[in-house]
């Protein structure tokens, strides 16, 4: 079988699920990277150390920003003359609109989150959640080359080889596009929420607190706000000691507590963690829908009757303002931090 792995990176820095991607890859036979940008040494060198064999490398500066265009326009003219069987994603954003871009191009179909993959001579059976991820079904994948994107953590991430090389091909770069990048900010810092093994999140709960006193001037709003934000200083601190990252229910996001980019959820960011502490959210079933997968749900909740403690292994009922900090002090003490 010959696959292709697209390494997504986001200004030269990989994101983690490329390397399970090359891992599965690896499994099957040989597997070649396409790495796709500017000034990306390092991308290059860390996806040889992660098991390929070959890196199909498309440099120009006119890849420096991912634009879906030149992407994808990239992606189907390598793909049209090099006949891959399969080409695999880590499913992040970036890669769900242009790797469709590029199967329309190359007039097959696009699998995304996978859960599982196996390939039976020229069969290729895919797993992957439907119905909120309340539901797994297995589809034969048709179709060549077959585009799949794999779920983040989903599959083991290979053992990194210090030094290890291979042949760097370059490849031509397809850089008509219709549209141009100006600027961006970065919403997202710390550690990612879709490689996170452990993750901390808030809810509507982190602004109640009738204890904390705003400061004075605030209308109702802001002063909702702003205890909130004392609240999710609290979900950061334990975050932070575990090595973890913060996510939030929609409740949250929409109240303006915290970024769009921390939601977790159906509309959000579906995860999967070793470990994930819900404080403060009720557990609704769009929430439930992004942490179906993960590995153990804590829940810290005032109300006993809360959905979260359904599907929660450990519950603490009580106020999170008590037991947020309780937990950091006593991982703090624990990991010597
Ligand atoms: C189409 C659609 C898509 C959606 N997508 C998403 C999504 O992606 N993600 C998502 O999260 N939601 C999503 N929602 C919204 C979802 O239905 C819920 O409204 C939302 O998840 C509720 O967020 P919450 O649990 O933070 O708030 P609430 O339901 O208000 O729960 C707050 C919880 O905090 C507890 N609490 C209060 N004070 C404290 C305290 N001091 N200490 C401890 N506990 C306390 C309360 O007991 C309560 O259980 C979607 C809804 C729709 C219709």
């Amino acid at each position: 079988m010959k696959t292709f792995v697209y390494i997504d990176h986001f200004k030269g820095e990989a994101q983690p699920a490329s390397w399970e991607a090359l891992g599965l890859a690896k499994s099957l036979g040989a597997a070649t990277a396409l790495v796709f940008g500017s000034n990306v040494d390092e991308v290059v060198k860390a996806a040889f150390e992660y098991g390929a064999d070959e890196v199909l490398l498309a440099e120009d500066s006119a890849l420096l920003d991912y634009r879906a265009e030149t992407y994808a326009s990239t992606l189907s003219a390598l793909a049209s003359s090099l006949s891959p069987d399969l080409i695999l994603f880590p499913t992040t954003t970036r890669t769900r609109e242009f790797a469709a871009m590029a199967a329309v191009d190359l007039n097959s179909n696009v699998i995304t989150d996978a859960t599982a993959v196996e390939v039976n001579g020229e069969s290729i059976l895919v797993t992957r959640p439907i119905y909120e991820a309340k539901l797994f079904e297995k589809v034969t994948a048709s179709g060549k080359p077959q585009l799949i994107t794999l779920r983040g953590r989903a599959f083991p991430k290979p053992e990194q080889q210090e030094g290890k090389t291979g042949t760097i091909t370059k490849v031509d770069a397809k850089t008509d596009a219709l549209t141009s990048v100006e600027g961006y900010n970065v919403a997202e810092v710390g550690v990612s929420l879709n490689d996170a093994g452990i993750i901390v999140s808030g809810g509507r709960g982190v602004s109640n607190n009738p204890s904390l006193q705003p400061p004075a001037g605030l209308d109702d709003k802001q002063a909702e706000i702003w205890k909130a934000q004392q609240g999710f200083k609290l979900v950061g601190e334990l975050a932070s000691v575990l090595g973890g990252a913060v996510g939030a229910s929609r409740a949250a996001v929409d109240a303006g507590y915290i970024p769009y980019s921390n939601q977790v959820g159906q509309t959000g960011k579906v995860v999967a963690p070793d470990l994930y502490i819900a404080a403060g959210i009720s557990g609704a079933i769009q929430h439930l829908a992004g942490i179906r997968s993960a590995k153990m749900v804590v829940a810290i909740n005032k109300d006993a009757d809360a959905p979260i403690f359904k599907v929660a292994r450990y519950g603490v009922v009580g106020d999170l303002f008590v037991i947020v900090p309780a937990l950091t002090e006593a991982f703090k003490k624990k990991l010597g931090k």
